[in-house]
């Protein structure tokens, strides 16, 4: 069973009703706007058209296409009138399909179409989000604030830091607590911050106790008021022992300053290895393993994230009994961006001085082997909700075959992960969608687009629509002008068998 033409009237109606002199009432959201001709909804999404509702952004398919040597390539954006391009190399996303809410309404689209010679359906919807918020991941080893500080936007509350991870520190922001359980304007800000993070704005967060950050998906994090460059080689440790080998014989002593572990070349493992003479230099800070040293100093923005400025302040003592005159001495951060060659004179003190050209090399190779800094996006959501009803009339069917992998769950095409356990948890980077794939509605909540791709013969035994799935030819035929066609982002899996 499917429908055998787009009925444009019945499609407006599953997002508006007329309410009289030419008013609609927009059904797509809790809000349920009363909108006149010619005027927009709160969210200006939705429009009344000559008394029809209509969505004010057109719906976006993406296509694949190939290149002469087979490779994909991205597709010209314009409108499509359906006859260019060969259906099975088309994706019908949810950006711009529309909300069927409340939910028990089948979703906007649902897309029959062949693939590889198999019959599959795509369930597209634009899902409101209460429950969404994300995750951050900004590549710096400068201290942002400590773990657990309130992350501000506009002097708001919109997430907390979460862990430091390799070279990089974690942020958590949104989720429904802060979307509904504070004040109004915490909602709306933390709203406002979402989106744009989530389309690939640049936003300004302060942290409690911290510092004040840029944050852009796919761009340097900016440090107050300083672009990051370079993401670590390693911890300090790490550091060492990626480059033992390259310094011996051409230092006595190298300490690689870090926050988390701050590495001594001589006492370390690798240096033990290599046969290193004792420096007798100690550091600060308490000794994990020989060579290996936590809290050296507070963290900060200084050598290493840590507030160090002038890095000889890290030296507790330097023992007389093992030290020696002339004894060389490399300070070096774990991107090298800092570094301090010294000698020991007579009385053993560090005297710095130029360094040589050998040691410069390995220090410039340690700024090499460093990664850009990059901020990362990734957008979290539940999607196990009552949007699980526009799919289908048992929701739990669809549940368990998301868990299952039978069904595949996409965001504007972008593939997700989906975390196990119970729900559907969703994750997805930012900018693997189509730029400004994300809305808002004023609840408030992010809209963003959702696909479930599946089996048509699945579908029916999930209880599926069966009576809506419209062919995609006959879909973009009747949408016309409202659909917009752009390249399929070749790094994509595609989500349908291919042939
Ligand atoms: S806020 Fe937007 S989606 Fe919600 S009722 Fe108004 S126009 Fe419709």
């Amino acid at each position: 069973m499917s429908a055998d033409r787009f009925d444009a009237k019945a499609h407006a109606e599953k997002f508006g009703q007329a309410e009289g002199e030419g008013i609609i009432r927009c059904d797509a959201c809790p809000v349920l706007c009363r909108i006149r001709p010619g005027r927009a909804g709160a969210c200006s999404r939705y429009a009344n058209e000559g008394g029809r509702l209509v969505r004010t952004d057109p719906a976006v398919a993406l296509a694949r296409t190939l290149d002469a040597g087979g490779r994909a390539v991205a597709f010209a954006e314009g409108e499509w009138d359906g006859r260019l391009l060969d259906p099975a190399r088309v994706f019908v996303t949810g950006i711009g399909a529309g909300t069927t809410y409340p939910d028990y309404k089948p979703a906007p689209f649902i897309v029959g179409a062949q693939h590889a010679g198999v019959d599959t359906v795509t369930v597209v919807t634009e899902g409101m989000f209460s429950y969404c918020g994300v995750k951050v991941k900004i590549d710096t080893d400068r201290h942002l604030g400590p773990e657990a500080a309130a992350v501000r936007a506009q002097g708001e509350q919109v997430g907390h830091v979460t862990t430091a991870e390799y070279g990089s520190q974690m942020l958590s922001l949104g989720g429904v607590r802060h979307l509904t359980g504070g004040s109004k304007r915490e909602g709306v800000v933390t709203c406002e911050t979402l989106l744009a993070l989530s389309n690939g704005a640049a936003v300004e967060l302060t942290i409690d106790g911290g510092h004040a950050v840029i944050v852009q998906a796919g761009q340097p994090p900016i440090v107050d008021g300083t672009p990051e460059r370079r993401m670590r080689v390693g911890c300090g440790s790490a550091t060492v022992g990626i480059f033992a080998q390259q310094w011996l014989g051409e230092a006595d002593e190298v300490i690689v300053v870090d926050d988390h572990i701050t590495g001594v070349l001589s006492e370390h493992q690798a240096g033990k290895v290599l046969g290193m003479r004792p420096s007798g230099i100690r550091v600060r800070g308490r000794r994990s393993t020989p060579g290996r040293y936590f809290q050296v100093a507070a963290p900060g923005l200084g050598w290493g994230g840590t507030d160090i400025t002038d890095p000889l302040a890290i030296i507790e003592r330097i023992d007389p009994k093992l030290a020696w005159p002339g004894l060389r001495l490399l300070l070096t951060s774990t991107t090298g961006e800092d570094a301090l060659w010294c000698v020991l004179d007579e009385q053993l003190r560090p005297i710095p001085a130029g360094m040589p050209a050998k040691v410069r090399a390995v220090v410039d190779r340690i700024g090499e082997n460093c990664e850009p800094s990059l901020c990362t996006v990734l957008f979290m959501a539940g999607a196990g909700g009552s949007l699980r009803a526009g799919v289908t009339g048992n929701p739990v069917l669809l549940t368990r075959s998301v868990a299952a992998g039978e069904t595949r769950v996409t965001m504007g095409g972008a593939p997700c992960y989906v975390w196990p356990g119970g729900g559907i948890t969703v994750m997805t980077d930012v900018l693997r969608l189509p730029r400004n794939a994300f809305g808002h509605v004023p609840t408030p909540a992010l809209v963003a687009p959702i696909e479930f791709t599946l089996p048509r013969a699945l579908y029916e035994r999930l209880g599926g629509h069966m009576a809506e799935i419209l062919p995609l030819e006959t879909l973009i035929a009747g949408l016309g002008g409202q659909m917009r066609i752009e390249g399929w982002q070749p790094d994509n899996p595609w989500p349908f068998p291919r042939r």
